[in-house]
This record gives structure tokens, C-alpha cells and sequence, in this order.
């Protein structure tokens, strides 16, 4: 028996179809061919998309914009009009 159906679902960023490869699996990641957004599949019944979350370098740029914007108070302490 041939299954023809095509897995199909609706980018939530730029509502296009987008076709699933053949055999999809639920959180396999996809790429909409219209917008470019990174997708997973979040459910199978029927086939749904949501954003894909991205686990490269959680926190680590936290920490350098703070210090970056400590500096700037300690500038504002030098400031004439502060006395
Ligand atoms: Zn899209």
C-alpha cells in the first residue's frame, strides 16, 4: 500500500505550507523555504511548527554587557555638574 499523502504543515512565522520530508518526526527540525526561520516539529496530529529553539551560548553575553554597562556608570561619576 502507497501512502500518498503529503505531510504538510503551516509556518507560523509567514503562514506558507511548507511540505515535511517523507517520513517526519516529531520535534525534527525544518527550514521554511519562504522565510527562512528555523522550525521543529512540535505535534504530530496534525503535523504542527513552532520556532526552534536555539541552545548555542545561553548566557555567556549576558555577563559581558554588564560589565560593559558598569563602566559607563563610573564614567557618569566623573560628570562636573554631579558635585
Ligand atoms: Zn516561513
Amino acid at each position: 500500500m502507497v501512502d500518498k499523502t503529503r505531510h504538510v504543515a503551516v509556518c507560523p512565522d509567514c503562514q506558507s505550507s511548507i511540505t515535511l520530508p517523507p517520513a517526519p518526526e516529531l520535534w525534527m527540525r525544518v527550514t521554511c523555504p519562504e522565510c527562512g526561520t528555523q522550525l521543529e516539529i512540535v505535534d504530530d496530529n496534525p503535523w504542527e511548527l513552532d520556532y526552534a529553539e536555539d541552545y548555542e551560548g545561553e548566557e555567556e553575553t549576558e555577563d559581558m554587557d554588564y560589565e560593559n554597562y558598569d563602566e559607563g556608570l563610573d564614567d557618569d561619576k566623573d560628570s562636573p555638574w554631579n558635585t
